[in-house]
């Protein structure tokens, strides 16, 4: 019976069995090496740059993304987004919800091992922590059971020193992304800041130093939801990364510079399992605290170099290439894949549509229904409406309403015009009068227009309908 069949004809009591679960009492200490995966995860972390720096981005003036929760405004550059347009926030989210899913089908956890906070986060700070105390678990070791000293006393202090600078740097700037970026700073170096900001800030601080400074893999393990939800997101067709068994077993050490025949090409170096930031053993199988980074995929090339062996005895595989020796699927025949990418299609379709058409105001004429229309001592019908005009671009607008309809049906109860700021809803009782005697039917459509004096390039109107006894012919 060959390796493969073997391997996979053990029950999953008996993986379980050789699966190692560091639940906390082992310090990982990973050791780093160069590769194109580690190059991939500098690229991906390199994207939390936006985090850091978005808030300082101004755009005509003003904070180019700027999350207004007290005025209910999303400032995005030269757009803003209302309570109104919660839609194409929920589709973006929708979006990003599906994303996610379909990567994790179709090449697992990648998120969590190449821009996850918890792991992009963890890996800065076992670097600090490396560059100060050593970066084999042995120099680690040493560095700890060493006598008090100054210089170890100056290492231990710089190192949560660093640590804690970070953890600020990110509760500030959270908070950042909701109000005046340059503001926030001078009001918390003058310890003015809104309540809200220095919840925000403790309690981002006091997570992101225990979680990437003490917890580290621990909290994928225990405590991340999106690793229990793996699972179900997984087929036989997910690439992962994956020890070839069929290749490198049986395992041992080179003979004379050599694989002894009949020898497997894994020389039992260890190295994919001294890279690996969960600490696990990926030639024992795919295991719950695998976070796909590929780190192990480049230890063990740099090896297959040494040795001249072909690279990718670990490699990303699914497991119907690895068992069942299947040729990789096309991604759109994979009916999963395919209905997420439909979803995905459709929300981007949405938000697309929505950022197309996004109106510089909203504005609503609502007629009043108790009494649906009132006779007037001179004979004249009049009906009541409640017009709405919300201002959504970043400048005043000057407005004056007028009617379309047809002749006999007259405008009143309004202002010459109105001053909107930008932000502000006005709001304006309308009267809308019918002649006496003039033929009419009991529902009439009519048309209240916004003229914007200040710039005639906005179209403003609402239909609406006027109610009243049918009269004439
Ligand atoms: S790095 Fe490669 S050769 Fe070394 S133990 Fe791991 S799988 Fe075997
Ligand atoms: S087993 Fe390999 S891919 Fe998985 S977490 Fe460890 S180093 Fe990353």
């Amino acid at each position: 019976m060959s390796q493969i069949t073997k391997h996979t004809s053990e029950t999953l009591q008996d993986e379980i069995i050789e699966w190692q679960l560091n639940a906390g009492e082992q310090q990982i200490v990973a050791k780093r090496m160069p590769g194109r995966y580690r190059r991939l995860k500098w690229f991906g972390m390199s994207v939390w740059l936006i985090y850091f720096l978005g808030p300082y981005l101004r755009w005509q003036g003003q904070q180019a993304v700027l999350l207004d929760i007290p005025n209910r405004q999303f400032h995005i550059f030269s757009m803003t987004l209302y309570p109104q347009d919660i839609w194409m926030l929920s589709l973006t989210l929708l979006f990003f919800a599906i994303l996610l899913a379909v990567v994790s089908a179709v090449a697992g956890r990648v998120f969590c091992g190449y821009f996850c906070f918890q792991t992009v986060w963890t890996d800065i700070y076992t670097l600090i922590e490396e560059w100060l105390e050593g970066n084999t678990p042995q120099k680690q070791q040493k560095f700890r059971q060493e006598p008090f000293s100054l210089n170890k006393l100056s290492r231990r202090l710089t190192k949560h020193s660093l640590w804690m600078l970070i953890a600020l740097l990110t509760g500030i700037t959270f908070s950042a992304w909701f109000t005046d970026a340059y503001q926030l700073w001078r009001d918390v170096f003058a310890l003015q800041a809104h309540i809200a900001v220095w919840i925000a800030l403790a309690v981002f601080t006091v997570f992101t130093y225990g979680f990437a400074g003490f917890m580290r893999e621990q909290v994928c393990f225990w405590l991340c939801p999106y690793a229990r939800l793996q699972s179900v997101m997984y087929d036989q067709d997910t690439v992962l990364p994956a020890y070839d068994v069929e290749r490198g077993e049986p395992r041992g050490k080179l003979q004379r510079g050599q694989l002894a025949s009949g020898q497997g090409s894994c020389i039992d170096c260890k190295l994919c399992v001294a890279v690996c930031p969960t600490g696990i053993d990926i030639r024992k199988g795919q295991q719950e605290g695998c976070i796909t980074c590929g780190l192990c995929i480049d230890a063990c090339d740099s090896v297959m170099d040494k040795i001249e062996q072909p690279r990718g005895l670990i490699r990303y595989a699914s497991h119907a290439e690895l068992v069942d020796h299947q040729k990789p699927q096309a991604l759109l025949l994979r009916p999963r894949v395919l209905v997420y990418c439909t979803i995905m299609l459709v929300s981007l379709v949405g938000v697309v549509y929505g950022f197309a058409t996004l109106s510089p105001t909203a504005f609503t004429a609502l007629p009043e229904r108790q009494p649906l229309y009132v006779q007037l001592s001179d004979g004249s019908i009049q009906n009541r409406y409640t017009l709405k005009l919300l201002n959504k671009q970043n400048q005043p607008m000057e407005v004056q309403y007028r009617l379309e309809a047809p002749t006999g049906f007259t405008l009143h109860g309004v202002h010459e015009s109105y001053h909107i700021e930008p932000g502000q809803m006005l709001q304006v009782m309308a009267l809308v009068r019918r002649e006496v005697d003039m033929d009419a039917d009991g529902i009439t459509p009519l048309r209240f227009v916004a003229d914007v004096i200040n710039d005639a390039t906005i179209e403003i109107y609402h239909d609406s309908v006027f109610i009243g006894p049918a009269t004439g012919n």
